[in-house]
Order: C-alpha cells, then sequence, then structure tokens
C-alpha cells in the first residue's frame, strides 16, 4: 500500500475514535506547505545533472515544523507527505514543542561523490532556505544524510540569514550538536523496548533480538541491545544478512562493518538472504529501515511476539490486521523512534540557551521522555479500547487538534 494511504488511513482511524470534526479532519490531514525544487549541479566530470527536491511541511499548530531530510532513490512527493504527516504525530507524541515536515531528494548518495553531495545539498538549501528557519521549520538527518549534511545546510543558510546554528539539527558537535545526538533513536528505542518489556514483566537480557537496517538507528539499537544482555540472533543491511543463534558478537560486527561499509563478509555467523530476515525466529523484531516492509505477503510468517518500530512507516494496514489477529504487539513508529527528534529538540534549545548539556544529562532526559510518552500513549489505548498504533495516533493527533482549536478554530 502507498505510504500516504496507509498513513491516512491510520490518521482517519484516530480521528473516528476522537469523534473529530470532519472540517477539522480535513484541515488536519492537508499538509501547511508542499515545496518542490529543481536541483541541478555540476558533476566532478563537468557534466550537468537535474535532481528534485522536496520539503513538505505538515503542520505547525504546536511549534516550529521538524523534520529529517532523506537522500534515497524512492524518494517521492507521496512518501515525504506520509513522513512530514508522522512527524506532526510524532513530536505530539513526544510532547515537544513542534509540528512536522520532512524533506528529500531523489537521488543515490552512494553513487554521488563528496563533493557532488556537498553542491546538491547546498543547491537545494538555496531553494528552500527561505522556507526553513529557526522559529519555522527546522531541518535533520534522516535516510542517506548525515551531521555533514547538516554542516552543509547550516553554512549555506548562514550566508543569506548570519550564523543561526539552530536552523538544522543533528549537526557535528564541533558546530553545536548536540552530545548524545547521533546514538538518540537507537538509544531511543531502547527505552522504547524496555517500557514496553516492563509491562510484560521482562527486560532485555536474555530476549532474541532481529534487527532489520545497521545504518545509524539499527546499529547504535543494535550495539545498545547487546550491552544490555539481549541475543541479536539475525540482523541485515543494504550489503547482506547473517544469523547466529547463539548471538552476534556486535562490537565486532561494528568493526568489520567501519572497515568493509556492509555486514557481507562477517564470519560471525551463518549468512543469510536478506528478504528472510523479517521472518527469522526472534523475540522481539526491530525492521529499523525502509517503510512498508512488513506487509501482507510476510506477515503471517513473522515469528516474532513484539515488535518495535524503529523505521518509519515499516507495517502497512493491511500487515496490522494480520498481526493483530496473531497476537503480536507493534509498538509504533511514532512513539519508538522519537528519540531523534527529542534530541533534536534538546539541540534546538542548547543552541536558543547558548549552553552545552553533557551526555548524561541529554541521556537521562531522553529517558524521561520516552517513559512519559509510553504512559501517556497506554492512557489512550485504555481510554479509547485500541492498540498500540491507535493508542499513539489518537494521542498525536488529539494534541495537535487541541493546539488548532486553540488558536482559533471555529467548526
Ligand atoms: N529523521 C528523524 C525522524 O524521522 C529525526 C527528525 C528530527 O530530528 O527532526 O524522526
Amino acid at each position: 500500500m502507498n505510504a500516504l494511504v496507509a498513513t491516512n488511513r491510520n490518521f482517519k482511524l484516530a480521528a473516528r475514535l476522537l469523534g473529530l470534526d470532519s472540517k477539522l479532519e480535513k484541515s488536519l490531514l492537508i499538509p501547511f506547505r508542499e515545496i518542490k525544487v529543481e536541483c541541478t549541479l555540476p558533476k566532478d566530470d563537468g557534466t550537468l545533472a537535474t535532481f528534485v527536491g522536496f520539503r513538505i511541511q505538515h503542520d505547525n499548530a504546536r511549534g516550529p515544523m521538524k523534520g529529517g531530510i532523506r537522500y534515497h532513490p524512492e524518494v517521492d512527493p507521496d512518501e515525504v507527505n506520509a513522513l512530514a504527516q508522522l512527524m506532526t504525530w510524532k513530536t505530539a507524541v513526544a510532547n515537544i514543542p513542534y509540528g512536522g515536515a520532512k524533506g528529500g531528494i531523489g537521488c543515490n548518495p552512494g553513487e554521488l561523490s563528496k563533493s557532488e553531495l556537498e553542491r546538491l545539498t547546498r543547491v537545494f538549501t538555496q531553494k528552500i532556505h527561505d522556507l526553513i528557519g529557526i522559529h519555522t521549520d527546522v531541518p535533520a538527518p534522516d535516510m542517506g544524510t548525515g551531521p555533514q549534511t547538516m554542516a552543509w545546510i547550516l553554512d549555506e543558510y548562514s550566508k543569506f540569514h548570519g550564523h543561526s546554528p539552530a536552523v538544522v539539527t543533528g549537526k557535528p558537535i564541533d558546530l553545536g550538536g548536540s552530545l548524545g545526538r547521533d546514538a538518540a533513536t537507537g538509544r531511543g528505542v531502547l527505552f522504547a523496548t524496555e517500557a514496553l518489556l516492563n509491562e510484560h514483566g521482562k527486560s532485555i537480557s536474555g530476549q532474541k533480538f532481529v534487527i532489520q537496517g545497521f545504518g545509524n538507528v539499527g546499529s547504535w539499537a543494535a550495539q545498545l541491545i547487546h550491552e544490555k544482555g539481549g541475543k541479536v540472533v539475525a540482523l541485515s543491511d543494504i550489503t547482506g544478512a547473517i544469523k547466529n543463534s547463539n548471538g552476534i558478537d556486535i562490537p565486532s560486527l561494528l568493526k568489520h562493518v567501519k572497515e568493509n561499509k556492509g555486514i557481507k563478509g562477517f564470519h560471525g555467523g551463518d549468512s543469510i538472504d536478506p528478504k528472510s530476515v523479517l521472518v527469522e525466529d526472534c523475540d522481539i523484531l526491530i525492521p529499523a529501515a525502509l517503510g512498508g516492509v512488513i506487509n501482507r505477503e510476510n506477515a503471517n510468517e513473522i515469528k516474532a511476539k513484539f515488535i518495535i518500530e524503529a523505521a518509519n512507516h515499516p507495517t502497512d494496514p493491511e500487515a496490522d490486521e494480520i498481526l493483530s489477529k496473531k497476537g503480536v504487539i507493534i509498538l509504533p513508529d511514532i512513539y519508538a523512534n522519537s528519540g531523534g527528534v527529542t534530541v533534536s529538540y534538546f539541540e534546538w534549545v542548547q543552541n536558543i540557551q547558548g549552553f552545552m548539556w553533557d551526555e548524561e544529562k541529554v541521556n537521562s532526559e531522553l529517558k524521561t521522555y520516552m517513559t512519559k510518552g509510553f504512559k501517556d500513549v497506554k492512557e489512550m489505548c485504555q481510554t479509547h479500547n485500541c492498540d498500540l498504533r491507535m493508542g499513539a495516533f489518537t494521542l498525536g493527533v488529539n494534541r495537535v487538534a487541541r493546539a488548532t482549536v486553540l488558536r482559533g478554530w471555529e467548526a
């Protein structure tokens, strides 16, 4: 199912549960602003190349719009739209004072040199600089982008508006980034998993995990879970997949991935088909890569009892139905991966304060937010007699709806 159709469906289900006025529902669904720009730049060989960039600003009722910028060949307006909307509900679930946005450029970053990526980022920033800002829209990293991308955006933006470190988050530490931001999404996934397991009288230690994706989020989640005594029994990335029922040695794998740019060739497990990783035997499955990977094709084969959505929209609504019948408990993306944007918020606060927190403070504040988020989601599950996805959606949508009404909405 198309990402936007799936996201709209979840939103509408939540709106029904909340009894939202239909005009307000329509207004919450339609994005605030959609930006589409042409980015033409010289390649290293002197020829010109053109890429299409998007920034979808979904909603700003609760504060400046916030969300990452993705560089990926599959970036399309519907997907960016869905991801922008998910950011609106995610920041509301986390209860941080932001709205939602998302950006993306349809490109394959692996095929571009560092200087081509820099030129692409600068051209994109030139096209959107007057529509982003500290109090309007604050980009951050996502798939295919990272601290270096944010440094280029900051530099380019500052040429027009003066030095403004708070205009992007996920920056390198030397440019005003926050300690703990790099690990934040993975650490948030750990705290979210602990909150859920705790409710079921379990802990990370001794549980068998499968993680799909070994980028920033998957690799941090694997490392932190391993440190807490969890057993990662299968893992995949774009280069390959491995399994080891005794538990994969994550520190050795991290070393291997650093040296070889991927899991492929790692000897600490048996290599398996990356497509089968989601259906490997485990207690807890963590999709930490692309959207839509859990769908009606594979949902019946999934063995996990719990799914923690570290990726954005990894589970299709059709799969949601199948998994719920099987009794699988899903911790939804808009809560489970909100650790990244929560520490982005801490970074923005530090930039505005002109003060730097130590890492211990960042991590303990993150834990406070993630624990509170779980409690708030559970309360909505009780109020509306619904699953965790609808608990999170009703929580997020209700907070945004309340802010919208307070600003002056008359049905
Ligand atoms: N790209 C991340 C997400 O999907 C982080 C966004 C942010 O920090 O603004 O939540």
